[in-house]
């Protein structure tokens, strides 16, 4: 891996995009090429398979990208349905009130990772190398062999089919949706 190429816009003028300085963009790097080192999949024991720490990895740390694509809410919704007529197995989540990260086609070990009301890591959306990166970083120490999980914030929807949540997690909210 050699260094980025802020100005690579082919045909346009080479400095019309300046680099984007953000503080965490080193950090980011370094994860870019480590994560496979952070992370293994193994049978959850929350359900089905789950993402779990390699090693001892520090609080606020970057764990893992979590590839997909950020739609918003009507495209998700849209998408959903198609997926589900599909019999396709959805995997999306959700950013904030207005953005869901859908995964079902992108892969990637980070769509493992299990929902927990009380969880160890976070799901956050940063801008990097001109696009929307979906970083999943440590909110404590963690722990060689445990489980890695973070909230879905999945919406409640009044007669939706619920969810029963099994994280273990003292705060649990017994239901995913
Ligand atoms: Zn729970």
């Amino acid at each position: 891996m050699g260094t980025e190429n802020v100005a690579q816009g082919e045909g346009g003028a080479p400095h019309s995009k300046p680099p984007v300085v953000h503080p965490r963009s080193s950090q980011y790097r370094w994860m870019k090429n480590e994560w496979r080192a952070n992370v293994y999949l193994a049978r959850s024991r929350v359900q089905g398979l789950g993402l779990f720490a390699a090693r001892d990895i520090e609080k606020q740390t970057m764990v893992i990208e979590y590839n997909g694509t950020v739609l918003r809410n009507e495209v998700a919704v849209r998408k959903e349905k198609i997926y589900k007529s599909q019999n396709r197995t959805v995997f999306m989540f959700r950013i904030d009130s207005e953005h869901v990260v859908d995964s079902t086609r992108t892969g990637g070990l980070a769509r493992y990772i299990n929902h927990s009301c009380g969880p160890n890591c976070v799901a956050e959306v940063v801008t990097f190398e001109r696009g929307y990166k979906i970083i999943i970083s440590c909110n404590r120490r963690v722990e060689k062999g445990e489980e890695l999980c973070f909230d879905y914030q999945f919406d409640t929807v009044e007669g939706q089919h619920k969810i029963a949540c099994h994280c273990g997690a003292p705060e649990c909210r017994k239901w995913i949706n």
